[in-house]
Parts: C-alpha cells; sequence; structure tokens
C-alpha cells in the first residue's frame, strides 16, 4: 500500500468518547477497535460523530465475533473483506487509506460543492425563491414542522432554491384542458386563446429543458431531473426544486389541466415536504452516502405523508416488524429531532449488529454501478432478505417464535380479509422474499 502524508494519530491517543449505553461492550472490543484505527488509518475527526461512531462500534464487535468464530478460511476471508468494506465507506476520507479506494466507493458521479455551488446561483430564479421563502414563513410548511416536533427556535439553518430548470414531466398539468364547450365546437372563440397559451407553456418548457441541459452537465448529474432535492454544501444543506412544481405548488389560481386536481398538486407538494425533512437534523449521519439512508428516507417520506417511492424500503421495514415487533418507524417517530437516540434506540431493540446491517442495507435507488463497493456489501449480505433470515434465526433464538408468529398471523388475516395477496407479489419485485415466503405458508395451512 502507498504511503500516505496524512498524520496518522496512534490508536492510543486516539481513544474515542464511550457511548453510555454501550459502554459494556465498548470495552470488550478495545483491542479491536484499536486494530482497526490503525488498520484503516482513521483520523480522530472521525470519532467526534456520535452515529458514525456507534456503527465503527457496532463494526468492531462484529469483527471480535467473526474471529472468535474461527470460520473456515475461505468464510472468514470474506466476512473480513466485507468488514473492511463497511469501515472504508464509513470512514470516507477521514481514513488515510482514502485515495486507494476511491474508485471502489464512487466513480464519477457528481460534481465536488465548489463545482456545484455556483451552478445552483447560476439556475436560482429570484423571484420565485423569494415568494416560496416567505409562503414557508407563512406557514406552508407549519404541519410537517409540527410533525417534526421543529419550531423557530430550534429550526436548522438551510438554503432554499427555486432553479430554473425543467422537463417534460415537471409541467405535468401546466396545460389548462379544452372545456366540453370547446371540444364539442371546432370554431368556439376561446379556442384560439388556448392555443396560444399551450403553445406559451411549450415555449417556457422548452427554455427550462435547455437549461436543465446545462445544469445537469455542470453537476456531473446522468438524469433523469429530480423532482426536489438537496444538497450538501460543506456545512450548508440547500434544499432544490425545479420552477415548474414550486409554480404549481403556489400558483393554485392559475388554470391548470382538469386531471390536475388538489390530490395531484398535494403530490407534488409531498416532495418539498419530503425534502424539507432531510434538512432536519436527517438521521444518516454527516457527509455520509452510504450508511443510515434507508432510514432518512423512511423519515422524510413518513412525516411527509408516506405519499411517494421507496416502496423497498417501506416493505423492508415492515417485514422486521412481522419478524421482531420492533417499528422502525415508531423509533423515527419517537426521535424526531435525536437522530442519535434513534439509533442508540434500534441497537438496544435488535442488538449492534442488526443496527449495522440495517444502516447500511440502504434503498435500491442507491445501489447504482457507480458504487461499487456499497453494492458488494448489499450482495455479500445476501440483501434485504439475507438480513431477515438472520433476524429471523435472532428471533427464534431469543424466545420470541410465539410472539412472532402471532403477529404473522395477525398480517396473514389482514391480507386474506383486504384481498391484497397481491401485496406479497409486489414485495418480491424489491427482493423481500423471505417474509413473504413465510406469509403464503402461513396462508395454504
Ligand atoms: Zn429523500
Amino acid at each position: 500500500m502507498p504511503e500516505e502524508d496524512k498524520s496518522i494519530v496512534s490508536s492510543e491517543v486516539n481513544l474515542p468518547p464511550r457511548v453510555a449505553e454501550f459502554a459494556e461492550i465498548e470495552e470488550q472490543v478495545v483491542g479491536v477497535k484499536a486494530e482497526l484505527i490503525e488498520r484503516h488509518k482513521i483520523s480522530p475527526e472521525f470519532f467526534q460523530d456520535k452515529i458514525k461512531y456507534l456503527i465503527f462500534l457496532a463494526i468492531a464487535q462484529r469483527q471480535k465475533r467473526i474471529r472468535e468464530q474461527h470460520l473456515p478460511l475461505e468464510a472468514a476471508d470474506a466476512e473480513q473483506a466485507l468488514i473492511d468494506q463497511m469501515v472504508i465507506l464509513l470512514t470516507l476520507d477521514q481514513s488515510g487509506n482514502y485515495s486507494n479506494y476511491e474508485k471502489d466507493i464512487h466513480n464519477g458521479s457528481g460534481e465536488p460543492d465548489h463545482l456545484v455551488e455556483p451552478v445552483i446561483d447560476k439556475f436560482t430564479q429570484p423571484a420565485l425563491t423569494a415568494e416560496l421563502k416567505k409562503s414557508i414563513a407563512e406557514g406552508l410548511l407549519d404541519d410537517v414542522k409540527a410533525a417534526l416536533g421543529v419550531t423557530t427556535q430550534t429550526e436548522q439553518p438551510y438554503d432554499i432554491r427555486v432553479l430554473s430548470v425543467g422537463d417534460q414531466e415537471s409541467t405535468t398539468g401546466m396545460y389548462p384542458s379544452l372545456t366540453e364547450e370547446m371540444n364539442a365546437d371546432s370554431d368556439h372563440p376561446e379556442l384560439p386563446a388556448m392555443y396560444e397559451a399551450w403553445d406559451q407553456i411549450d415555449e417556457y418548457m422548452a427554455g427550462l429543458e435547455a437549461n436543465k441541459q446545462e445544469y445537469m452537465a455542470r453537476v456531473g448529474n446522468k438524469g433523469p431531473l429530480p423532482i426536489a432535492w438537496v444538497e450538501h454544501i460543506g456545512d450548508r444543506i440547500v434544499l432544490c426544486m425545479p420552477q415548474p412544481y414550486i409554480e404549481k405548488i403556489l400558483h393554485t389560481d392559475q388554470p391548470r389541466a382538469n386531471f390536475y386536481d388538489d390530490h395531484a398538486r398535494e403530490g407534488d407538494f409531498a416532495y418539498l415536504k419530503h425534502e424539507y425533512v432531510h434538512t432536519q437534523n436527517p438521521v444518516a449521519p454527516k457527509n455520509q452516502l452510504f450508511f443510515g439512508m434507508g432510514f432518512e428516507e423512511r423519515r422524510a417520506e413518513f412525516f411527509s405523508g408516506d405519499r411517494h417511492g421507496y416502496q423497498e424500503i417501506k416493505g423492508l421495514y415492515q417485514d422486521v416488524e412481522t419478524l421482531s415487533g420492533v417499528s422502525i418507524t415508531e423509533l423515527i417517530r419517537r426521535n424526531a429531532q435525536s437522530p442519535f437516540s434513534f439509533y442508540v434506540d434500534l441497537a438496544k431493540s435488535l442488538g449492534l449488529e442488526a443496527m449495522l446491517e440495517l444502516s447500511v442495507l440502504g434503498p435500491l435507488v442507491y445501489m447504482t454501478e457507480e458504487r461499487p463497493m456499497y453494492k458488494k456489501i448489499f450482495d455479500q449480505l445476501g440483501g434485504y432478505d439475507g438480513f431477515l433470515g438472520r433476524l429471523h434465526d435472532q428471533v427464534l433464538a431469543t424466545g420470541g417464535e410465539e410472539a412472532m408468529n402471532d403477529r404473522m398471523k395477525a398480517r396473514t388475516e389482514y391480507i386474506l380479509s383486504h384481498n391484497v395477496l397481491w401485496t406479497n407479489e409486489h414485495r418480491r419485485k424489491f427482493g423481500l422474499n423471505f417474509v413473504s415466503n413465510l406469509v403464503e405458508e402461513a396462508i395454504k395451512k
């Protein structure tokens, strides 16, 4: 391995802070911890983040267990590789070895902060941004703030930008529909004005589309254009949303297509709320792209009304609840403003190692070929099903079988009485077969 010039602090000086709840485990893994710190040249500032530290502790516990199990050589090698990869993804550039692995961590997705920031500035639409900020100040997001427990005093600073970018999808609903009369009469006097309005929207969209092309190219995003997203620039969080969505959310007096009703508008609005949740005490550790992503997306969905995606994560956490009785969404709700307590709660409920695996088993959309090491870890853990199988064993080993069977029965009865067996098939598309199989066995009985 090539020498790095980053200063390496010896593990002796580098004693991380203790997590009171896991002091005993901490003591057991002192040696393993020191070894991992040395092998991965982990810098002292890594240990300032309590969440990352707790995950690190879980990795150390796994390392200790693997060693004590005396696995066959091949299995031991595979486990060791998995542990090292998890440390690499958790520590990122806080490891002196980072540059050796950079390409395996992420290759070519996204540009660095200093290149992204001026692009955001360039495409910021000032009038709409000001209007959105004013609406928020007047209460636009008050319900999600209330659910999160965010007050004027406790709200975390964030920036918000309406970007003058767009695509066809973003302008859905902006073309007013013809009335029945216009449809019936090709000489209707209002038709020419309507066609002119459509042309104007075409032109508007073409301009935004051109901006989008430049925006995406300059920030290194291969697309498609997200409906809303947050950028982490240094310590700042910037909520970005393309102009057409904000117009549809704010300008309710404008003529819209007849299918673009309140429900459709609520759908667009939910994306804004979802991203707002990401700006307030996110549960994913700071500057992390690999750990806690499932929790973070589930949290954003939960507090924005569960309108949209991440079906695989929603399904996984339901399966976790069926097996173990532990509701991750309840832990998220209970710790809405204290991310660290969420991890402690989860680790106390399911154990440090289950917390570790759930932390790294993120949404499928993050499992891209541009992030090879992340994908490798996912596969090595056997994906969601691999985790669920181990959780099942853990529940059986800790005397939870009867309660689990009761939950399985309740779920089965619900599926039968609501005639929603299709939800089982739906889960399989996301690789959630383990609990689906148990449910189907129960139905056969
Ligand atoms: Zn999100």
